[in-house]
C-alpha cells in the first residue's frame, strides 16, 4: 500500500490473498454447527490459483530458474494461467499456455486477453504422446530461450504458499476455533499446505487438532476410484500428483457430479455466491460432514473459484439436460439425474 495517506496498491498482483469468510446460512439447514466459507474467488485473478502463481513465480525467481524478461510455459487451461499471466505482467515476463482442443475457446480468449499466448493440442491423446499439452509444454519449455515450467502438480511453492498463507488466515479469522477444514483435491496443493499449518498450530489444543477432509468427484483417485470421467473440473485425478501428501489429510468424502452441480446452483440461488462446480462439491462434503458435528464446532470450507467460467454449463439448463441432469430452473433444483 502506498505511504502518502492514500489507501491503493501498487499492482493488482499485490491482492493476492487475505480472502473473506462468510457464514452459509441457508444451505445448512439441520446441521446445529457453524459452516464458515472461505471465498476465493475474491482474489485478483478469480481464483485461489493467484496464491500459488506468485509463490511459484517468486521463488522461481530466488532460485534463478526464470530470469529477467524470461516465459512461463505452463499446461493449463484456467486458474492458474490467469494467476501466472497477471503475476507476470508486473513482473514483465512472457506466458506462454498449453490447453487441450476441449476447453472452450472463451477461457482461451480469457488468457489471451491478459497478454497470454495460447498453443491448442488435441485432447485425445495419451499423457505420453508428443502431441499431448504435457509433451509440448515441455518442448516449447526447452526450445524458448529463457523458457521456464512451474509445473504446479509436482512444484512444492504451491503447498508452501497455502502453508504460508491459508492457513494463517483461517486460523487468524476463525481466532483458533476452527475444527474441521474441508476442500476438493486438484493438484492437491490446497489441502496439503493448509491442512499441514492447521495440524501443526492446533496439535496440542484442548479439544483436539483441526480435522482435514478432502472432497472428491467419484471416480476420481483420492476416494479410492479408478480415473472414470466426471464432469466437475478443477478437481479429481487419474494420477497421484506429488503436490499432494494424503497423510495431512484425514478424510476424503466422494460426491456425485448431480449433488456438486445442484449444490452450486443453490449456492448462487440462495446464498449469492455465484462459484464453480468445485464449489458446490466441496459444499456438498463440508455439509456431510457437518451434520456429524456439535454445535459448537466450526467447519471452513474453501470456495476455489468464480462461476462466470461456467455460464454455459453448470449455470444451463440445456447443458445439464444434455448430460441427463434435472433441469435447474429458479423453482427446481438438478437434484437427480433422470435416468
Ligand atoms: N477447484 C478448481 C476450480 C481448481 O481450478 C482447482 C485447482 N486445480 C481446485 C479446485 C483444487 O485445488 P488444488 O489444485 O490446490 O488441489
Amino acid at each position: 500500500m502506498a505511504d502518502d495517506g492514500m489507501t491503493y496498491a501498487e499492482h493488482i498482483a499485490d491482492l493476492v490473498g487475505n480472502t473473506p469468510l462468510v457464514r452459509l446460512s441457508s444451505v445448512t439447514d439441520g446441521i446445529d454447527c457453524t459452516v464458515l466459507a472461505k471465498v476465493e474467488y475474491l482474489n485478483p485473478g478469480g481464483s485461489v490459483k493467484d496464491r500459488i502463481a506468485l509463490r511459484m513465480v517468486e521463488a522461481a525467481e530466488a532460485s534463478g530458474e526464470l530470469k529477467p524478461g524470461g516465459t512461463i510455459v505452463e499446461p493449463t487451461s484456467g486458474n492458474t494461467g490467469v494467476g501466472l499471466a497477471l503475476v507476470a505482467q508486473k513482473k514483465g515476463y512472457k506466458c506462454i499456455f498449453v490447453c487441450p482442443d476441449k476447453v472452450s475457446e472463451d477461457k482461451r480468449n480469457v488468457l489471451r486477453a491478459y497478454g497470454a499466448e495460447v498453443v491448442v493440442t488435441p485432447t485425445s491423446v495419451p499423457p505420453d504422446h508428443p502431441d499431448s499439452y504435457y509433451s509440448v509444454s515441455d518442448r516449447i519449455a526447452a526450445e524458448t530461450e529463457g523458457g521456464w515450467k512451474p509445473d504446479q502438480y509436482s512444484n512444492q511453492n504451491g503447498p508452501a504458499s497455502h502453508y504460508d498463507t491459508t492457513g494463517p488466515e483461517i486460523w487468524r479469522d476463525t481466532a483458533g476455533r476452527i475444527t474441521s477444514f474441508v476442500t476438493g483435491i486438484g493438484t492437491g496443493g490446497t489441502i496439503t499446505g493448509t491442512g499441514r499449518y492447521l495440524r501443526e498450530v492446533s496439535a496440542d489444543r484442548e479439544g483436539g487438532r483441526v480435522q482435514i477432509i478432502g472432497a472428491d468427484p467419484e471416480g476420481s483417485v483420492y476416494s479410492g476410484g479408478t480415473g472414470r470421467p466426471y464432469l466437475v473440473e478443477g478437481v479429481g485425478e487419474d494420477m497421484w500428483p506429488e503436490a499432494y501428501d494424503p497423510k495431512v489429510v484425514d478424510e476424503v468424502i466422494a460426491v456425485s457430479d448431480a449433488d456438486s452441480f445442484e449444490m452450486t446452483r443453490r449456492l448462487a440461488r440462495e446464498e449469492g455466491m455465484l462459484v464453480g462446480g468445485s464449489c458446490g462439491m466441496a459444499v456438498v462434503a463440508a455439509l456431510r460432514h457437518a451434520r456429524t458435528l456439535p454445535a459448537d464446532a466450526v467447519v471452513v470450507v474453501l470456495l476455489p473459484d468464480s462461476g462466470r467460467g461456467y455460464m454455459s454449463k453448470i449455470f444451463d439448463d440445456g447443458w445439464l439436460a444434455s448430460y441427463g441432469f434435472r433441469k435447474g430452473s429458479t423453482e427446481q433444483t438438478v437434484g437427480q439425474i433422470l435416468e
